[in-house]
């Protein structure tokens, strides 16, 4: 088994910070590439809505450097023994980019949390894991928040 390159899916939760020392451990025991990635959500493909350019344009760059600040904020001390970690912010839906990006990049395995949402959660949130487990190009590690139940 070849594990070259990690991608490792934040939304900056605490259901993805639980999953982060996995992608982390996992990149030093392979020697692999760690990508941090988050996906700022588009909103205008939600919407359809016509939204003009300069005003989102402006407020998608705002959200942008405050994801780049927070991915910065998760090069921890365990971190700080990997050779190669890649701050990477996209912008669309997020499962659609983040197996976009590990197609692209030729990922070898993607690491995520997952809140487990029942029922009308889930009707209303939908799963981005879901979607990334159904569809990604390679294998995907989801690592389950414990809510105590
Ligand atoms: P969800 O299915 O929405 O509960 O999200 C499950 C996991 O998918 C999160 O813990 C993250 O690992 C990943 N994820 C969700 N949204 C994003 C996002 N916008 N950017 C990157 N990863 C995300």
């Amino acid at each position: 088994m070849k594990i070259g390159k990690i991608l490792f899916a934040t939304d900056f939760s605490e259901g993805s910070a639980v999953a982060l020392p996995y992608a982390v451990d996992m990149a030093k025991q392979y020697g692999a590439k760690l990508y941090l990635v988050h996906v700022v959500y588009d909103i205008t493909k939600a919407t359809g809505w016509y939204v003009p350019h300069v005003a989102i344009g402006e407020i998608y760059d705002e959200i942008e450097k405050s994801a780049r600040a927070e991915i910065a904020k998760m090069n921890t001390d365990e971190m700080r023994d990997l050779k190669d970690v890649e701050q990477v912010v996209l912008k669309g839906t997020p499962y659609e980019e983040i197996i976009r990006f590990a197609e692209e990049n030729k990922v070898d395995l993607v690491v995520l949390g997952t809140h487990g949402r029942k029922g009308i959660d889930r009707v209303l949130f939908g799963s981005t894991a879901e979607q990334i487990l159904r569809n990604a190009p390679c294998p995907v590690l989801s690592v389950r928040l414990q809510t105590g139940k």
